[in-house]
Formats: C-alpha cells, sequence, structure tokens
C-alpha cells in the first residue's frame, strides 16, 4: 500500500464526509493505493456514525473509536500502530489541512528520501491571539530541539516514511515535538513544505491558550529526557558536588576566621552567628539533596524497560 493517511478527530462530524471525499478524489486522481484511518478521540457528536457509514461504502476506510476523549497525542499513536502504508499522512480533520498537498509529500518522502516532511502553514488563517505565540513557540522550538529548518513544528498535515512512525512513541501531548522525537530516535532527513492553510469552516478549535504554557514545559521535559535520561547522576551528580562543595568551602573559611581571630585575641563571633554560615549549611543540604536525586534518577533509569532499546537501521 502507498499511502495512509491517519486522521484524528474529536467532535468534527459536519467536515468529515467532505474530507473524505476530498481525500478520495486526490487519491484517485494519482492512482495511489491507500488506506484512510480515522481515530475517533471520544467525540461526542455523529462523528462515529459518519465514519461506520463511510467504512462500510468504501473499504479504504479504518476507524478507530476510543471510549473517551484522550488527546491527540494518544489518537496519532494508535493510527500510526495501524497504519501499512509506505508514507504515512496525517491531517487534521477540521479542512484547515488541503488533501490536495498529499501528493507532492509522499513524492518528497519516496523520491527526494525524507524520513519526515512537515507542513507550514505560511500565510495562515487563524486569530491574532495564536498566530503570534506560535512564532515564539517555534524559535524555542528551534533552539531547542536544533533543527533549525523548521518553522511550524505542530502543522497537522505532516508526512512520514513508515518505519518513523513505528518507532517513535508520541504521548501525553507531545504531538507538539514529532519532529524532536523523531530526530531523537534517529530520523535526520527532515524537510518541510509549504502548505496551504484554510480557515476553519466547521465547529470551533479544541486547544485554548493553556497550550502555550503545556507546550513550553512538553519542551523542557523532552529537552531533559534526550540530554539526560538515561543518565541523570551527570546533571544532578555534577550540581550537587558543586553546591556541595561550596558549602563545605565557605563553612570551613568561617570556621578558619573565627579560630584565627581567637587565637590572635581578636573580639569575635561564634560562627552560628553568622548568617554566612547559615548560607553555607543550606548549599550543602541542597548539594547532597541533588546528588541523591542524581542516584535515584540512576536507578529508577535503570529499571526502565527501555533502557536496552536501540535503533538498528539494519544488520547483515
Ligand atoms: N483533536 C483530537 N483530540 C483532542 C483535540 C483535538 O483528536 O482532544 C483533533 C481535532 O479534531 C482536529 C485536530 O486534532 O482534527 C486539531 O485540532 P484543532 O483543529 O482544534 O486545533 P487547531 O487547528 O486549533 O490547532
Ligand atoms: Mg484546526
Amino acid at each position: 500500500m502507498d499511502i495512509s493517511v491517519v486522521i484524528p478527530l474529536y467532535n468534527e462530524a459536519e467536515s468529515l464526509p467532505e474530507l473524505h471525499a476530498w481525500i478520495k478524489r486526490v487519491m484517485n486522481a494519482h492512482g495511489f493505493s491507500y488506506e484512510i484511518i480515522f481515530v475517533n478521540d471520544g467525540s461526542t457528536d455523529k462523528s462515529w456514525e459518519i465514519i461506520e457509514k463511510l467504512s462500510q461504502e468504501n473499504k479504504e476506510v479504518k476507524g478507530i473509536k476510543f471510549r473517551r476523549n484522550y488527546g491527540k497525542s494518544p489518537a496519532l499513536y494508535c493510527g500510526f500502530e495501524r497504519a501499512e502504508g509506505d508514507v504515512v499522512i496525517t491531517m487534521d480533520a477540521d479542512l484547515q489541512d488541503s488533501p490536495d498537498e498529499i501528493p507532492e509529500l509522499y513524492r518528497m518522502i519516496t523520491e527526494d528520501g525524507y524520513d519526515l516532511v512537515s507542513g507550514w502553514k505560511q500565510k495562515r488563517y487563524d486569530p491574532l491571539s495564536k498566530t503570534i505565540p506560535t512564532k515564539l513557540f517555534n524559535a524555542t522550538a528551534r533552539a531547542v530541539s536544533g533543527i533549525h529548518n523548521l518553522h511550524d513544528f505542530n502543522c497537522g498535515l505532516k508526512a512520514y516514511r513508515r518505519d518513523v512512525v513505528k518507532n517513535i512513541e508520541v504521548y501525553g501531548e507531545m504531538h507538539r515535538y514529532i519532529p524532536y522525537l523523531a530526530k531523537n530516535a534517529g530520523f535526520t532527513k527532515i524537510g518541510e513544505k509549504v502548505v496551504h492553510h484554510q480557515a476553519r469552516k466547521y465547529g470551533k478549535t479544541k486547544f485554548g491558550l493553556n497550550r502555550f504554557v503545556n507546550g513550553y514545559l512538553d519542551l523542557i521535559t523532552l529537552w531533559f529526557l534526550s540530554t539526560f535520561g538515561v543518565k541523570p547522576m551527570h546533571i544532578f551528580g555534577f550540581l550537587g558536588t558543586i553546591m556541595f562543595l561550596l558549602g563545605l568551602i565557605s563553612a570551613g573559611v568561617i570556621g578558619f576566621n573565627k579560630l584565627y581571630d581567637m587565637y590572635a585575641g581578636h573580639p569575635y563571633r561564634l560562627v552560628t552567628e553568622s548568617p554566612y554560615f547559615y548560607l553555607a549549611l543550606t548549599t550543602m543540604i541542597i548539594g547532597t539533596q541533588l546528588f541523591l536525586a542524581g542516584f535515584i534518577g540512576e536507578l529508577i533509569a535503570r529499571n526502565a524497560p527501555e533502557r536496552n532499546k536501540y535503533q538498528i537501521e539494519k544488520e547483515l
């Protein structure tokens, strides 16, 4: 099979028939063999009935129905598990992404050799309250992930070589950073294509402004996991040692000063009367705590089932 189209959706009943007809038209015009996997993420409207009907009438249409609303990442994850096509395309269900982009995305994967091609909604039809934070979000994501050629990390329209989706694990709300996940898994040929974007025709957006706060926290998590995920001691042990030594040396200096003043017959204070003593003490305690956090992190990392899971590309 050439193409799997994976479509996560939550209450998008009005858009589905139109979206399906459009994808079908494009696929038939180019003679692709394909499947469409609708992942119904716990919709409370008629979405599932429509998917059932489409599936009865078209053998290419497949459906997955969640019992409740889990989020876009879990929906993508299950769609990826089911996908069988050589190229996997994801798109939103709200008709904001255009199926007309599919043939070119397919060509970029199969002929230009990209592992992942992300859409770039260069001209977007979203409210300002979304486009401005998005610019900031993408600049941060570029800097942290080191993928400098992407303008639009979170674009719903993306194409993947099948290996990519079978070897990354999207969870929580990590769908915003799939290119970063792919890069961490060793898929480095990541490209971009300018895509058409339209205003939402039916229904309303499913994400509020908190997406930017959560998105930022997720980015930090990913950075941390990819840098210190398997060796937490390298960060906590390092910081802990430095802090402990700083505290120890300061406490020593404070004690030595007192002893010196005492023997020299100068007026002197008890070390416990100096505020610096307490600062030094706190620093030593925090240093020890950080060190311990590192040890505990190592114990956890040692028990992680994927601690020895590597991306093996070929074997002879
Ligand atoms: N979506 C989903 N589960 C959710 C929220 C959203 O499957 O919990 C789907 C939604 O139906 C749409 C896509 O994710 O197909 C993108 O959502 P939306 O259009 O609301 O996001 P925006 O375009 O505002 O970024
Ligand atoms: Mg949308």
